[in-house]
C-alpha cells in the first residue's frame, strides 16, 4: 500500500529512494524492524549501493513489496540508517521536485540533492550552537547561604543584559572563570542552556528607511489584480511588463504583505546577481526576520539557517536565487519571479532546469499566484500573455514622470572608416565620458564577453556569414579555415572578399572585450574605474562591496559584464555606454537577437533614475538590425513583432520545444556511433514525424574538457509529443547497444551553443 504524507502510513517495511545519480528509477529496500517506527516519507536515508554507502531520499513507503517491482526479495538490501527523523523534504517538494526531474528528464535523486542546502549530506554544515546563561531567580532558596560577592556580580550583570546572555559575554567581562557560574546554576538561581545561534547574512546592516508612499494608480491596478487572484485558492499566472524603475518591486512587495495578512506564505526569485546588498536591505526593513535569503553568495553556514527558518515556518518569506524555487515553505500562496526573462535561472549543469519555470509549477501545484515580472519578457512569456494563459498587467511608465533615458547608436562601421583601423572606443563615447564626469555624474560601460565563438563580420557592409540553410552565423575554424553551421553541419571554406560588398575587410570576430577596461582607466587616469565580472570577483562579497561603493559616489565609472545591467538603482548614473554588445547577434544561437535587445534596454534602465535625464550611447556594427532599433527606441512591442516572426519561421520557441541532446564522449568515433544509433532511434520513434530531428553535428564547442561534443536537436509540436518522441527513442537506443552515458539531454535549451 502506498502511502501519501498526510495520511498516518501503517508502518512501512519496504522504501523506495531516490539517489543522486544520473539513473532514471528509484531503488527499493527494506526497512530493518527498528527504523520502521522513525521512518517518515521525505526523509534522507543511509543505503548500501553497489560497495558504497549513499544519501537517498524516502519517495515511496510500503507495507508490502509494490507488485511491479521485479525483484528477488532475497536481493533486497536493508537501508543503514534514517537520517532525519524529521523529514527535510516537504511532500509539495517531493512532488514538485518529481515533477521537475520528469519534465526536464533529469533525475529525481539529482533533483532532491539540488533542493536542500549544500553541504548538507556530508556534514560539512550543522546548526551553530553557543552556550548561554539564563536568569531563574534572583534570590536565593537557602538565604542562611547568601551570594558570594562574584556570585552577585553575575546575577547583577544578567539582571542589566535583559536576563540572558551568551556564556562567553560572561566570561568576557566577568574574571571570575566559570566556576561562580555553575555554582548558581547547582543553586537553582541560573540556567546553562544551549542555544541555536542564527547566522544572519545581514546581521548589523544598516537598512534603508521605508517610505510609505501611496501606490500610482498602475500600481494600484495591478496589485489589486493580484490580490484579488489571491482570494480564491486557485492557480492563476500574471505578466507584470513595467519598464526599470516603473514600481514593480514595490507591487512584489505589497503582494507579498497581502499574502502574509492572509495566513499565506510568498517567494520571490532573483536573478543571479541582481541580490544586490541594496536590495536584501529593502526586503529585510520592510519583512524584518520574516524574510529568509537564500543566494549563492552566501556562506554555507548562512545558507543553511536561512533554510532551517524557512523549513520551521520561522520565516514566511523567501527570497533568492535559482535554487529558492524549492525552499520548503508551506501554505505557499503568491511566487514572484523578478527579471523573469533572466538567463540565470537557467542551470546550466545536471540537474538541468528552468527555475522560472519550475516556479510557475510550484504554484500551479500549490493553487497559488505567480507574477512574472520584467521590463523585457521573455518571447515565451509574453507570447502566453498574448494568447490567454497568463494575465498581462502593464507598468508604463517610470515613477515620479522621469523620462526614460535618450539612445543613440553609434555606427562603428562608420567610426572605422573615419580611423581607417579599429577602435574599441568611438570619440563620441569618449566625449560623453569627459562631460559626464565633468559635471559630477556617474558612468556605466557595459562590455559583452559572450564572444568566445568566432564569427566573420565584415567591416565594411557590418553583414556577417550566414549558414544557407539555417539563417544562423557561421562559425570559424581557424585550424582548418572552415566555416562551419553547428545545427545542420554545414561547411564552406572560409572567403577571402565579403561575399554581399565583395570588400577585403573580413574580420574574426570573437577577442579581447576585457582590455576596454585597460583602455579606459589609462585615458582617464584621473576617474576612478572599477571593473566588475566574474573573473575580477571571485570572491563573496566583492561585488557587493564594489557596488555600495559605487552607489555611495566613491567610484565615478563601473566597468563590467552582463551582471551589472539589471536591478541596481544608482540615481547619479546619467551614462551608460554599451559597448560590443552586438556580439550576440553574430553568435549562432537562437536566442541572441531577443538577449541583445533585453540587455540593451536593462542597461539603459540604469541611466537618468534620478533627477538629471539619463544617456545611453549604443556603439554598434549593426544599426539596422531590428534588435538595436527597438531598443534604441525602448520598443519592446515593436521588437516582439519581428522576433516572433523569425521564432515562427525557423520553428523556435514558442511555436515549438526544442530539445538539444549533447552525446560525450573522449573518442570521437565512439561519440559518432552512439550518435548515429540515438539518431536511428529517434527516427523510428518519430514515425508521425510530428518533431523535427536536426544532427549530430559537432557542438558549438566542439571539444570541451577533452571531450568531443557531438548535438541532436529535436524540435517537437507539443511538450508531450517531444517527450514521447525522446522516451522511445532513448529506451530503444538503449536496446540497439547505445551507451546511454553519453547521452545528455537538455529540455527547453536556453541556447543551443
Ligand atoms: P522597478 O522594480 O520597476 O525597477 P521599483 O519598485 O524599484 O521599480 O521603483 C523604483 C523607485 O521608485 C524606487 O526607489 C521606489 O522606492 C520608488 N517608488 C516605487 N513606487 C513608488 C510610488 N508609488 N511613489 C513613490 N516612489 C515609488
Ligand atoms: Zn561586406
Ligand atoms: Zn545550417
Amino acid at each position: 500500500m502506498s502511502t501519501s504524507g498526510t495520511e498516518k502510513p501503517t508502518l512501512p517495511r519496504y522504501v523506495e529512494a531516490a539517489l543522486p545519480v544520473p539513473l532514471r528509477r528509484v531503488f527499493t529496500y527494506r526497512v530493518p524492524e527498528e527504523l520502521r517506527e522513525s521512518l517518515k516519507l521525505g526523509a534522507r536515508l543511509m543505503l548500501p549501493f553497489g560497495r558504497r554507502n549513499v544519501t537517498g531520499y524516502a519517495v515511496g513507503l510500503h507495507a508490502d513489496l509494490p507488485a511491479d517491482v521485479e525483484i528477488d526479495e532475497s536481493k533486497i538490501k536493508d537501508i543503514i540508517e534514517v537520517t532525519d527523523e524529521e523529514p527535510l523534504i516537504t511532500p509539495e517538494i517531493l512532488k514538485l521536485t518529481q515533477w521537475t526531474a520528469d519534465y526536464y528528464a533529469s533525475f529525481w535523486g539529482e533533483m532532491l540533492k539540488a533542493s536542500l542546502p549544500a553541504g548538507i549530506n556530508k556534514d560539512k554544515v550543522r546548526p551553530k550552537r553557543q552556550k548561554a546563561v539564563r536568569l531563574l531567580s534572583t534570590i536565593p532558596d537557602d538565604i542562611a547561604k547568601p551570594l558570594t560577592e562574584q556570585q552577585q556580580w553575575i546575577v547583577d550583570l544578567l539582571v542589566a543584559n535583559g536576563g540572558e546572555m551568551l556564556w562567553t559575554e560572561i566570561l568576557e567581562r566577568a574574571d571570575t572563570g566559570a566556576s561562580p557560574i555553575n555554582t548558581l546554576a547547582k543553586r537553582g538561581l541560573v540556567e546553562i542552556y544551549v542555544q541555536d545561534i542564527r547566522r544572519d547574512p545581514l546581521a548589523g546592516a544598516e537598512l534603508p528607511k521605508r517610505d510609505d508612499f501611496t501606490l500610482t494608480a498602475e500600481q494600484q491596478t495591478a496589485l489589486n489584480a493580484i490580490t484579488n487572484a489571491g482570494e480564491t485558492d486557485a492557480f492563476k499566472a500574471f505578466l507584470l511588463h513595467g519598464v526599470t524603475g516603473s514600481g514593480k518591486t514595490e507591487v512584489y512587495i505589497r503582494a507579498m504583505r497581502h499574502a502574509l495578512d492572509t495566513g499565506r506564505s510568498a517567494m520571490m526569485l532573483v536573478p543571479e546577481i541582481a541580490l544586490t546588498p541594496v536590495f536584501s536591505r529593502r526586503l529585510r526593513a520592510v519583512f524584518g526576520s520574516e524574510v529568509a535569503i537564500l543566494h549563492s553568495n552566501l556562506s554555507t553556514g548562512e545558507r543553511y539557517d536561512e533554510w532551517r527558518r524557512i523549513r520551521r515556518g520561522d520565516a514566511r518569506i523567501a527570497i533568492g536565487t535559482r535554487s529558492a524555487v524549492f525552499a520548503p515553505l508551506e501554505n505557499i500562496g503568491l511566487v514572484v519571479v523578478d527579471e523573469e526573462h533572466d538567463p540565470s535561472y537557467r542551470q546550466h549543469e545536471s540537474p538541468f532546469y528552468n527555475a522560472r519555470d519550475v516556479a510557475v509549477m510550484r504554484a500551479h501545484l500549490a493553487g497559488a499566484i505567480v507574477v512574472l515580472g520584467s521590463a523585457t519578457p521573455a518571447m515565451e512569456s509574453f507570447y502566453n500573455a498574448q494568447t490567454g494563459k497568463y494575465t498581462y498587467l502593464r507598468l508604463p511608465e517610470r515613477i515620479g514622470g522621469r523620462g526614460l533615458a535618450t539612445a543613440e547608436l553609434i555606427d562603428m562601421r562608420e567610426v572605422f572608416k573615419r580611423f581607417g583601423k579599429d577602435v574599441a572606443l568611438s570619440p563620441e563615447l569618449l566625449d560623453a565620458i569627459v562631460e559626464t564626469h565633468a559635471r559630477g555624474e556617474q558612468v556605466i560601460i557595459l562590455l559583452n564577453r559572450r564572444g568566445f565563438s568566432q564569427f566573420v563580420l565584415c567591416r565594411t557592409c557590418g553583414e556577417t556569414l550566414k549558414c544557407p540553410n539555417c539563417d544562423i552565423t557561421l562559425t570559424f575554424h581557424r585550424g582548418a579555415g572552415n566555416l562551419l553551421c553547428h545545427y545542420c553541419n554545414h561547411r564552406e571554406r572560409s572567403p577571402k572578399v565579403c561575399p554581399h560588398c565583395t570588400s577585403e575587410y573580413l574580420y574574426f570576430v570573437g577577442e579581447g572585450t576585457e582590455n576596454i577596461a585597460d583602455q579606459l582607466t589609462k585615458k582617464f587616469p584621473n576617474m576612478r574605474i572599477a571593473r566588475v565580472d566574474r573573473d575580477t570577483m571571485a570572491h563573496k562579497g566583492e561585488i557587493e562591496d564594489v557596488l555600495l561603493k559605487f552607489a555611495g559616489g566613491h567610484l565615478d565609472m563601473l566597468v563590467g559584464t552582463q551582471m551589472i545591467a539589471k536591478g541596481h538603482d544608482f540615481p547619479n548614473v546619467t551614462l551608460v555606454g554599451v559597448i560590443s554588445v552586438d556580439i550576440g547577434l553574430g553568435l549562432p544561437d537562437l536566442r541572441s537577437a531577443e538577449r541583445t535587445f533585453q540587455l540593451i534596454t536593462q542597461v539603459a534602465g540604469r541611466s537618468g533614475r534620478g533627477k538629471q535625464a539619463g544617456k545611453v550611447l549604443i556603439q554598434t556594427y549593426y544599426p539596422e538590425h531590428y534588435a538595436l532599433r527597438h531598443a534604441k527606441e525602448q520598443d519592446y512591442e515593436g521588437f516582439y513583432k519581428e522576433e516572433i516572426k523569425f521564432r515562427e519561421r525557423l520553428a523556435y520557441p514558442p511555436f515549438y520545444v526544442l530539445a538539444s541532446i549533447l552525446i560525450k564522449h573522449r573518442d570521437l568515433a565512439y561519440a559518432s556511433k552512439q550518435a548515429n544509433i540515438l539518431r536511428r532511434s529517434l527516427d523510428t520513434a518519430n514515425q508521425s514525424k510530428q518533431a523535427r530531428i536536426l544532427g549530430p553535428a559537432p557542438a558549438s564547442l566542439s571539444r570541451l574538457k577533452n571531450e568531443f561534443r557531438l548535438q541532436i536537436i529535436l524540435k517537437g509540436t507539443t511538450r508531450r509529443n517531444l517527450r514521447e518522441t525522446l522516451n522511445i527513442a532513448l529506451a530503444d537506443a538503449e536496446h540497439q547497444g547505445c551507451d546511454l552515458r553519453t547521452i545528455n539531454v537538455e529540455i527547453d535549451p536556453v541556447n543551443l551553443m
